[in-house]
């Protein structure tokens, strides 16, 4: 059982397990230097040869160089969490739930240096680090609900003297590999949940946000209390450790977000790995955003320039296709490509700055690459500018038809394509006519309508007078198709974490049946 003593006496804090023995020192040091990494309990470099060098995307300024971790590292990572689980698993619902709390408390007096970090690291702008610090910070709150709210059941049972329970445990520990674009919300939001109802886990952030994809939360988790060894932080690259990580014997589920190719890819490692393991993918989107010809113009144009800019377009469920009803076409590529043109980009540490850098030099090298062959596909720029440095100016295509590959494809990037519908019905089936199907939006006067065409959209998330980007922790994020399996937030992230067991206690002898004529119902 965990048993900790606090003392805040000076600046120093101490959590101990029962024996006495120290199992964390925290002191409350500016979240400033980040070369060690959170292994196996305690803070040491990586053994790999090879160190990552994790630069500002707006400025080029080296953050700091870090020794990365290899299969050694991530054997002692999910060796340790293995041991750490058993008792975490076992103890009190409220020792888990103060964790969470007082992590929120933690992310308060830090909002700043966090807010930093994600606007150097990340490339977020002011905006967009505000949002992720709140997303973070909601579900650190609501995970300290977590703990009390996973329930077990009795079932009635047709077995005279027999009791049926239903337990609902934790998996033992999970595996977390995150993105770069929401770092710090979009590991959270496995690591949060998994630890609340009893995990360990160990997560491999993506190389271009070590920081702000694991090593600040788990500087936050330890100073809130976290038993050492329940998080690791494995830095290293997808391509070379990717593999070892989700193979390994220990991790039952893997929760991974990112892109399709190499959700498959860990779709296939889970099926084959020595002991078959859960997946939850959470993966690439093509979301629609249809603008119907009753559609309040002012709110659609203010509704798609958030949810397709916000982040410089880099977001799963941002707008990838805008789809717009012919009476209304003309108006609307005018209104929104001016409201775009006002958008202001260049430095992310400015408060009202909405487009920031690229994340890095490949993906905006992508980016242009899908320019060019747009332009050689036939559509028409009505307004893009040439990148300066990794910031690329939002860009509009029109005469885009769902065919070409800026419509077919995710674009992940600040260009918006337009594409013009004759109908209400062809707009749903332009909508519909894609691989992916994470979220989606309509705008219509008629609310009865909008929710109709909603409730036909293939599409995980359905939004009826907003756009695609929203995320709430208690209603359920993911996608159909090739967007992904399972759902995050709420009760699905309890059920993703745990699982079912059920356990009989038989409170009296039981006869059994040792004869045809003896079995007189289904299970006597
Ligand atoms: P990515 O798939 O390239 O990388 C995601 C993570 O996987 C990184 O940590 C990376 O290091 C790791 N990885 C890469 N190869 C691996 C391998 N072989 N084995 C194990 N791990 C490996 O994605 P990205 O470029 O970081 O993020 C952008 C993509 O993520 C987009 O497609 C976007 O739509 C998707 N995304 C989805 C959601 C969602 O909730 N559905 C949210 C954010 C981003």
């Amino acid at each position: 059982m965990v048993a900790r003593s606090a003392s805040r006496s000076s600046d120093r804090h101490e959590a101990r397990v029962a024996d006495g023995s120290k199992v964390q020192t925290r002191d409350p040091q500016p979240y400033d230097r980040f070369e060690l990494l959170p292994i196996a309990g305690s803070w040491r470099h990586g053994q790999a040869d090879h160190r990552l060098v994790d630069t500002n995307p707006f400025t080029g300024d080296v953050l700091l160089e870090i020794k990365q971790a290899d299969r050694r590292d991530l054997d002692a990572a999910f060796a340790a969490a293995a041991k750490a689980q058993v008792e975490w698993a076992v103890s009190a619902p409220g020792v888990r739930a103060q964790v969470f709390r007082r992590a929120a408390g933690v992310m308060e007096a830090r909002r700043g240096e966090i807010v930093d970090w994600l606007i150097k690291e990340s490339g977020s702008t002011r905006l967009k680090a505000n949002l992720e610090w709140e997303v973070t910070h909601t579900v650190m709150l609501w995970a300290s609900s977590v703990p009390h709210a996973v329930e077990s059941r009795y079932i009635p049972s047709d077995i005279p003297g027999k009791e049926n329970q239903v337990r609902r445990k934790p998996v033992g520990v999970v595996g977390a590999i995150s993105p770069w674009n929401w770092p710090l919300h979009l590991s959270n939001r496995t690591i949060a949940p998994a630890l609340a109802v009893g995990n360990a886990v160990v997560v491999k952030p993506s190389s271009d946000t070590p920081v702000t994809g694991g090593l600040l939360l788990a500087k936050i988790l330890e100073e809130a209390g976290l038993p050492a060894g329940l998080l690791s932080v494995i830095v290293g690259a997808g391509s070379d450790i990717g593999d070892a990580f989700v193979s390994h014997p220990v991790p039952r589920v893997i929760s991974f977000t990112g892109s399709t190719p190499v959700g498959r890819r860990i779709a296939e490692l889970a099926a084959k790995a020595p002991i078959i393991k859960r997946i939850d993918l959470e993966l690439g989107g093509n979301a629609p955003f249809v603008v119907l010809a009753d559609a309040d113009l002012d709110q659609a144009v203010e509704a798609a320039t958030f949810g397709k800019f916000l982040h410089q377009g880099q977001i799963c469920i941002a707008i990838n296709r805008l789809i717009v009803e012919e009476p209304v076409y003309h108006s609307f590529v005018e209104r929104f490509t001016e409201r775009v043109a006002r958008l202001k980009t260049g430095d992310p540490r400015d408060g009202d700055t909405m487009i920031g850098p690229i994340i890095n030099n490949s993906q905006l090298q992508k980016l242009m690459a899908r320019v060019h062959r747009a332009r050689d596909d036939g559509c028409k720029q009505v307004l893009g500018a040439e990148p300066d440095g990794l910031v690329l100016p939002p860009h509009v295509f029109v005469n885009v038809t769902n065919q070409m590959e800026l419509a077919a494809e995710e674009i992940f990037g600040p260009l918006a394509p337009i594409l013009r519908v004759g109908s209400a019905e062809e707009a749903l089936a332009v909508a519909n006519e894609t691989s992916f199907g994470l979220s989606g939006a309509v705008f219509t006067r008629d609310l009865h309508r909008g929710v109709h065409f909603a409730e036909r959209m293939q599409v995980g998330m359905a939004h009826v007078n907003d756009q695609s980007v929203i995320d709430l922790p208690t209603c359920p994020f993911g996608g159909e198709k090739n967007s992904g399996i399972g759902r995050f937030n709420g009760s699905w992230a309890i059920e993703a974490f745990t699982t079912d067991q059920w356990l009989t206690a038989q409170h009296a002898p039981r006869g059994y049946p040792w004869s045809a004529s003896a079995v007189q119902g289904p299970w006597s």
